[in-house]
C-alpha cells in the first residue's frame, strides 16, 4: 500500500464533521480519510461479500443502533443489493464493489463492516474459516494469546495457513484462507469439531459451547462465525465502541507485544502503518488451499 496515494471517492460527505466517536473527536470525514489510508489492505475482505453493516446514525453515543442486512430508505447507490441465490423472494442482501462503496458505508454512519466468509462469485464455498476467541471475565490477556497459538497449531496440523488480528472488542480472530471447494456444512463441522477438540484437551481452559454460565475463566472457542449467513467483523473495520479501536491484522512474531483487543486505534493506525509498511495478511490469499 501506498499511503501517499490514497483512492478518491465522488461520494459526497454531508455534515463532514459529525462526530461518530465524540469522546475521542472522530469525525465523519476523520473515518473517511482513514479508511482511504486502509483501503487497499481492506478490500479484498469486503468487496463482493455479502455485508451485515452495523449504522449509529447519531454516533457511538447515539441512541440508534441498526445491525442492517437489508437497504434502508435512502440508501446510498454505491452500496449494492444482491440477491442471495439460495432466498430468491428473499429481502436483498448488501454489498460493495469499490471505494465509492466504502465511503458511502461511512457517510450512512456505518461503524462495524461484518462480511460473510465468502465472496459472490461462490456463495455455497466460503474462503476463509474464523475462529473467534470469546475470553470471559476473568481470563488474562496472556491466556487469549495462547489460544490464538494453540488454534494455529490446530489448523496447521491440518494443512491449513493461520492469521490473526485484534477482534478490536475482547478478543482475537484466528483465520484461515480457504480454496472455496468445501460447502457451508463442512467448514462448520470443522470449525465446531476444532473448538470441541481444545475444549476436550483443556477443558479447565477452553469452552465450545456458548453457555454464558462456565464463560467467567474460560475462552469461548466461537466457531459459530463459519455458518452460511454468519458474519465477522472484517479486517480494518472500525467497532463501535469507546476509544474507536479497529480489528487489526498482526503478525504471528508482533502477537506477544500487542497490550490487548483494543489496542489498535484510528488514533494509533497511522503511525502503525508507517512504522509497518509490510501488510501482516499480505500473502492470505495465496496461502489458501482447500479444506480437505
Ligand atoms: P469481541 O472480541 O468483543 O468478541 P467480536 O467481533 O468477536 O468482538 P461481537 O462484536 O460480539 O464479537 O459480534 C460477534 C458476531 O455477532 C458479529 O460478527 C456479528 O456477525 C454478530 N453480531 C454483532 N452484533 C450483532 C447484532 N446487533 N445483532 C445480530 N448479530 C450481531
Ligand atoms: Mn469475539
Ligand atoms: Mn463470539
Amino acid at each position: 500500500m501506498s499511503p501517499s496515494n490514497p483512492p478518491k471517492s465522488d461520494v459526497a460527505l454531508t455534515h463532514p464533521d459529525r462526530l461518530y466517536w465524540p469522546d475521542e473527536g472522530v469525525t465523519k470525514q476523520a473515518l473517511a480519510a482513514y479508511y482511504a489510508q486502509v483501503w487497499r489492505l481492506m478490500a479484498p475482505y469486503v468487496v463482493n461479500r455479502p455485508l451485515a453493516l452495523l449504522r449509529l446514525p447519531d454516533g457511538i453515543k447515539g441512541h440508534q443502533r441498526f445491525f442492517q442486512k437489508h437497504a434502508w430508505k435512502g440508501m446510498n447507490a454505491h452500496i449494492e443489493e444482491i440477491a442471495d441465490p439460495q432466498d430468491g423472494d428473499g429481502e436483498k442482501l448488501l454489498r460493495i464493489s469499490d471505494f465509492d462503496g466504502l465511503v458511502a458505508l461511512v457517510q450512512s454512519a456505518v461503524l462495524e463492516i461484518h462480511p460473510w466468509g465468502t465472496t459472490t462469485d461462490h456463495w455455497e464455498r466460503p474462503d476463509m474459516i474464523t475462529m473467534d476467541l470469546d475470553p470471559g471475565e476473568y481470563v488474562a490477556w496472556t491466556a487469549v494469546l495462547s489460544a490464538a497459538l494453540e488454534v494455529k497449531a490446530r489448523l496447521e496440523a491440518r494443512g491449513l495457513a493461520a492469521f490473526v488480528k485484534t477482534s478490536g472488542g475482547k478478543g482475537l480472530h484466528v483465520v484461515s484462507p480457504l480454496a472455496p471447494k468445501a460447502g457451508w456444512a463442512e467448514v462448520k463441522d470443522f470449525a465446531h469439531s476444532l473448538a470441541e477438540n481444545m475444549a476436550a484437551d483443556r477443558p479447565e481452559t477452553y469452552l465450545a459451547t456458548a453457555t454464558k454460565a462456565k464463560r467467567g475463566g474460560h475462552i469461548y472457542i466461537d466457531y459459530l462465525r463459519n455458518g452460511r449467513g454468519n458474519t465477522a467483523v472484517a479486517p480494518y473495520s472500525t467497532r463501535a465502541r469507546p476509544g474507536a479501536p479497529v480489528s487489526m491484522p498482526l503478525d504471528w512474531q508482533e502477537l506477544n507485544a500487542v497490550s490487548g483487543p483494543a489496542a489498535f486505534t484510528l488514533d494509533n493506525v497511522p503511525q502503525r502503518l508507517k512504522a509497518r509498511p509490510k501488510d501482516p495478511w499480505g500473502d492470505f490469499f495465496d496461502a489458501a488451499v482447500p479444506l480437505e
